[in-house]
């Protein structure tokens, strides 16, 4: 079934103005089986511009593009804008901004996405989410509120939304919180994904009825997987184009080396196409 139904990378990043040649990533893509893409942006200075409204908003003109490239290859792409939690430290340290001037920004851009969300252009948030590293305290105040911000869409438009979380024992229950004071429906709960969620989070993310990506590039992670969590989770690649990174995966090698491992069909079928229709509302949320 799925060998022939294909694989998909809810969460990566390709960067044509970095390096990325679009149509032969786009190819390879196709040719090792994408039948799903979730494209998701980096902050605009990983595309050599300056954090400006308006450069946020070329980012996001760029993803329209990207997802376009990918369905004129017949793929599903859905693509994702959003306010990472490392953009609140880098625009305070880096470009000066003030804390209330990120918020505020962070908003906006949270805001114009959801528009575009609701108008069919891009079709998710994220990332968005709280710092996996040690910050100061009003960083993490912000991260907060432009995450809570984000989840209230999933409320208002039916939003998907990608949150980079900090990853501990108590992160799905301050989460929970979160969702209770928003309160999401059992069908808009399947539209917050934990992105780069630990394995040991499996149970719990499906418990508050959540939906969840972990890192699927390394052998021995997916190997732990298919042996001891049942099939409720994806698996991403994470690939930031652009980037010096040596443990950066493209999404067709994480493909091949899912295909070697996963041997049971019914478990990769749910996998590669169950799940991410189920996070995604893949036929139900329209594209242009
Ligand atoms: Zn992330
Ligand atoms: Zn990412």
């Amino acid at each position: 079934m799925t060998r022939k139904t294909g694989f998909a990378d809810p969460h990566f990043h390709p960067n044509p103005l970095r390096g990325d040649d679009l149509d032969t990533f786009i190819r390879r893509y196709r040719e090792a089986g994408g039948w799903f893409a979730g494209i998701v942006s980096l902050p605009p200075w990983n595309y050599g511009l300056e954090p400006s409204w308006d450069n946020y908003l070329k980012v996001m003109d760029l993803m329209e593009k990207i997802c376009e490239s990918f369905r004129s290859f017949g793929i599903k792409a859905f693509c994702f804008s959003g306010f990472h939690p490392a953009e609140v430290d880098k625009l305070i340290d880096t470009y000066g901004y003030k804390p209330i001037e990120v918020v505020e920004l962070g908003f906006k851009v949270i805001d114009e996405v959801s528009k575009r969300c609701v108008e069919g252009k891009l079709q998710g948030l994220g990332e968005v989410g709280r710092q996996h590293y040690k910050t100061f305290a009003d960083r993490a105040v912000i991260s907060e509120l432009i995450l809570e911000h984000a989840l209230t869409k999933v409320k208002d438009h039916k939003c998907p939304v990608q949150m980079h979380l900090e990853n501990t024992k108590s992160t799905v229950q301050l989460v929970n919180i979160i969702i209770k004071h928003i309160r999401l429906s059992p069908s808009e709960k399947e539209l917050i994904i934990f992105h780069h969620a630990k394995p040991g989070m499996i149970p719990e993310i499906k418990e508050g009825g959540y939906s969840a990506t972990i890192p699927g590039t390394k052998k021995q992670v997916l190997e732990y997987l298919y042996q001891s969590y049942s099939p409720v989770y994806m698996l991403e690649s994470d690939y930031v184009g652009g980037s010096k990174n040596p443990s950066n995966t493209a999404p067709w090698e994480m493909f091949s080396m899912i295909n070697a491992i996963l041997q049971d069909e019914e478990y990769l079928y749910k996998i590669m196409y169950e799940n991410v229709q189920r996070a995604f509302h893949v036929d139900t949320l329209e594209q242009p």
